[in-house]
């Protein structure tokens, strides 16, 4: 275990300051004892997977921050599945499966996190998400570790009934017989929409707004709003996609937060809708509530 350790470097906007303690368990029985040492502390709990989705408080996270290694980092097919840890990454997963001409999974190529935050996220990407291919999953906590049911998980449009102190060490993928060159044609497929439509060269964490329940999504909201290109310090509304924040340099998570912030309110004052963030917070983090006119 380590203290003081700088989630800048583990989170893809590149901002945040550091965790009070961070540890990289490299199995199930290693997380326990993490995760049940800090319960012991009175410690909070948080798994950085990618940071894809990630935004840190500039102040730190004031308690136990893990990054899953090891086994808990590793993808495999087995039988027609898809058995990967938390920690693996969603591109190492598609290789995988890809290599054993198993498709089904082929939506995660739009998306840079792991499996442990695909599944926190309930992620996806042109019609397919994680609930859609999921079997089940190992979570943990301080007590042990135990597999959950996607009912179980209660996974939602990008939401999962999953808290802090519970880790997905483990998920197990259903995948099915797919030729190779078909499973190259729809990921190029998808990766060209992608860079069409969105900054993907450019520091972001995604989507910051889930979509409204509105004939407008939330990017094309906030392009309404005029705030492609809007800048506060170091972090600007992407001149390409309104619903990513960039880094453009030193930005910090107070600068995204105030973007946020005036995203929130200007759709609010032009549609009357109050957007609902999709990026998870991490540390002393407070988005206002906005006033009830
Ligand atoms: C360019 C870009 C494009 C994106 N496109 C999409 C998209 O098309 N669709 C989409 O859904 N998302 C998209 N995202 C967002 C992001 O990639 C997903 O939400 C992804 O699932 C986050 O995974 P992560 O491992 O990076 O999680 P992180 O960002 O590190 O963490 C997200 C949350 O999950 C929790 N978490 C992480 N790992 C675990 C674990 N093992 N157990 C329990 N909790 C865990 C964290 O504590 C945190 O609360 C995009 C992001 C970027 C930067």
């Amino acid at each position: 275990m380590t203290e003081n350790v700088a989630l800048s470097r583990y989170t893809t906007l590149g901002t945040g300051g550091p965790a009070r303690w961070f540890a990289e368990p490299a199995s199930v029985e290693e997380l326990v004892e993490r995760l049940a040492w800090a319960a012991g502390e009175g410690l909070p709990v948080a798994v950085v997977g990618l940071g894809s989705n990630l935004l840190v408080a500039d102040e730190g996270f004031p308690g136990l921050a893990l990054k899953l290694g090891g086994e808990l980092a590793k993808a495999e097919a087995v039988d027609g599945r898809l058995v990967a840890g938390g920690g693996a990454p969603l591109a190492v997963c598609l290789h995988r499966a890809r290599a054993a001409e198993l498709g089904g999974i082929e939506f995660v190529c739009a998306i840079p996190g792991t499996v442990g935050g695909a599944v926190w996220m309930n992620a996806g990407a042109y019609g397919g998400d994680i609930a859609g291919v999921l079997e089940r999953a190992l979570v943990a906590d301080a007590r042990g570790a135990r597999w959950l049911t996607p009912e179980e998980l209660g996974l939602r449009y990008r939401s999962s009934g999953l808290r802090h102190g519970q880790v997905v060490a483990q998920a197990d993928l259903r995948l099915e017989p797919r030729p190779v060159a078909d499973i190259k044609a729809t990921v190029a497929e998808m990766q060209a929409r992608r860079k069409e439509a969105q900054p993907t060269n450019k520091r972001t964490f995604g989507s910051v707004f889930k979509n409204p329940e509105h004939e407008l999504t939330a990017g094309r909201m906030l392009e309404a709003c005029s705030l492609r290109g809007y800048r506060i310090g170091g972090a600007q509304i992407s001149p390409k996609h309104a619903n990513f924040i960039e880094n453009a340099g030193g930005a910090t998570s107070a600068d995204a937060v105030a973007l946020i912030v005036e995203a929130r309110r200007r759709a609010r004052e032009q549609f009357g809708v109050q957007l609902q963030p999709e990026v998870q917070l991490l540390g002393a983090i407070e988005i206002p509530a906005l006033d009830p006119s």
